[in-house]
């Protein structure tokens, strides 16, 4: 079937979608890291970025939320970029777990790999292969710059989110140090633990996450610097990954329902890449039991309903001035 819609329509979509879903009262912040639980749970923001930097904007789209593990999909460009897919294939693997975010099972099942770049196990082995490895400072750098310039502009470190993510990210510990036993971590388990927890506590808006998001839709380069952050190669394997675990152990729900590759965090946002067309970024702290923010994934969805878009779609989708 052939979709053709104007910017005019979407943007009423986009509105209306917003209306249709602002009082779900469903999900729980999260409460095992202390910083997300007492977030306000009212906030809901949304942003549509167009590959040509047109942005849509409805909502509570300049809050700033902590990215948490969105980050994984930046760093896994990162290194993807440095190593090439072969090697992070072979080193981490592209496998969905269907399991949760954070899962030991799945390290113990996946012997050979750390299984995808984008649950905890695979996005520590992520962190440990940044360059330089050994140079704490230097690969912090690397991987704040990586992601400020996704997202189009800088992102804020949340020390109060850090640290309560630092004092109770047990089950992380154990995930780096069990990596380290089967020799699935390249880079000291405690530095990389670190670097990740500190990565997940950038802040940003959904503003930055749809620009992110349209980078990877604009075949890697960013609309609104208009620089080309990673080679078009990378766009469909990073894409293929967020499709294929990106909302853990719901992706395959989520996918089918949705027709949109995404990726989510636990402090409620999701960030969807709609290839050669849009990014969309949407934010609301309450999550399902999979750690996926509720009324975000209901805002996406319903756009997506409306419009009739899908990753999948057949026929030719068309937006017009
Ligand atoms: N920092 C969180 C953790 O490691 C990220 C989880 C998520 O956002 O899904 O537990």
């Amino acid at each position: 079937m052939e979709i053709r819609i104007t910017k005019k329509e979407l943007t009423e979509i986009v509105y209306d979608a917003y209306e249709h879903c602002k009082r779900i009262k469903d999900g729980k912040n999260a409460s095992y890291i202390p910083y997300l639980a007492k977030a306000n749970r009212d906030l809901f923001g949304i942003t549509l970025c167009f590959v040509d930097g047109d942005v849509i904007n409805v909502g509570n789209h300049d809050h700033v939320f902590g990215i948490e593990s969105i980050s994984k999909v930046a760093t896994a460009l990162l290194v993807l970029k440095d190593y090439g897919c072969e090697t992070i294939l072979k080193m981490i693997g592209a496998d969905a777990t269907g399991l949760s975010f954070n899962s030991i099972l799945a390290i113990l099942l996946e012997n050979d790999r750390p299984s995808t770049p984008l649950v905890n196990a695979g996005a520590i082995a992520a962190v440990s292969l940044v360059r330089p490895v050994g140079n704490r400072g230097q690969k912090w750098k690397a991987i704040c710059d990586n992601i400020n310039a996704l997202c189009g502009s800088r992102t804020e470190f949340i020390e109060e989110l850090y640290q309560s993510e630092a004092l109770s990210n047990f089950k992380n510990r154990s995930i780096a140090w069990l990596l380290k036993s089967y020799n699935r971590i390249y880079d000291d388990p405690e530095l990389s633990l670190d670097l990740y927890t500190r990565q997940c506590s950038l802040g940003v808006t959904t503003e930055q996450l749809a620009t992110f998001a349209a980078t990877i839709a604009n075949g890697g380069v960013n609309p609104m610097s208009g620089v080309r952050l990673f080679e078009a190669r990378f766009a469909p394997k990073i894409i293929s990954m967020m499709a294929s675990v990106g909302f853990y152990e719901y992706s395959g729900d989520w996918l089918f329902s949705s027709g949109l590759p995404a990726k989510t965090g636990v402090s409620g946002g999701i960030m969807g890449v709609l290839p050669g067309l849009f990014g969309i970024a949407a934010f609301a702290p309450p999550i399902d039991e999979a750690g996926n923010s509720v009324k975000a994934q209901a805002v996406i969805r319903y756009l997506m309903e409306k419009t009739g878009f899908n990753v999948f779609e057949c026929g030719n989708i068309r937006i017009d001035e």
